[in-house]
């Protein structure tokens, strides 16, 4: 691959030359706009915006995040933790760690952040029914975005 740009300028909607993106093909999430800002020889810094009411998928890789909210507020769940984030928090999503960000329906702006990962890297999974169960009864739980099977 070519080098990546040096140097990317935010612009009032976005960056320079960086078109948003579908954030996934499927799964379960509503409301996310996503950019890959740079892909530089081994990591790879995206931003994702999430619309009030909207969440992004409950899942889990192997590849790490390192994750900085850029503006507005929202819940964070990592693992069996949930976190109120805001502007300048930052986020650290160990390997396997079950993760889901979400803006409440209520927000008055879209939760946005930076999300830092491997430039390769292992594809997502949803939670299984079990993983999802798993969740009953602690604050991730409580909060988390997720479809149980009847
Ligand atoms: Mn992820």
């Amino acid at each position: 691959m070519d080098q990546a740009r040096t140097f990317t300028p935010r612009t009032a909607g976005g960056w320079l030359g960086v078109e948003p993106r579908e954030y996934k093909r499927d799964g379960d999430f509503e409301g996310v706009t996503r950019h890959t800002i740079v892909t530089g020889a081994t990591m790879q810094v995206r931003h994702f915006d999430v619309a009030p009411g909207g969440y992004s998928s409950l899942e889990r890789h192997q590849h790490e995040h390192y994750v900085i909210i850029s503006h507005g507020s929202g819940t964070a769940v990592v693992g069996r933790e949930a976190h109120q984030v805001h502007e300048g928090d930052v986020i650290y999503v160990p390997a396997g760690t079950a993760h889901q960000f979400i803006c409440a329906a209520g927000a008055a702006a879209p939760l946005g952040f930076y999300c830092v990962v491997s430039a390769e890297r292992d594809r997502p999974r949803l939670l299984d029914e079990q993983e999802l169960r798993a969740l009953d009864g602690t604050p991730a739980g409580a909060v988390a975005r997720r479809r149980l099977p009847a």
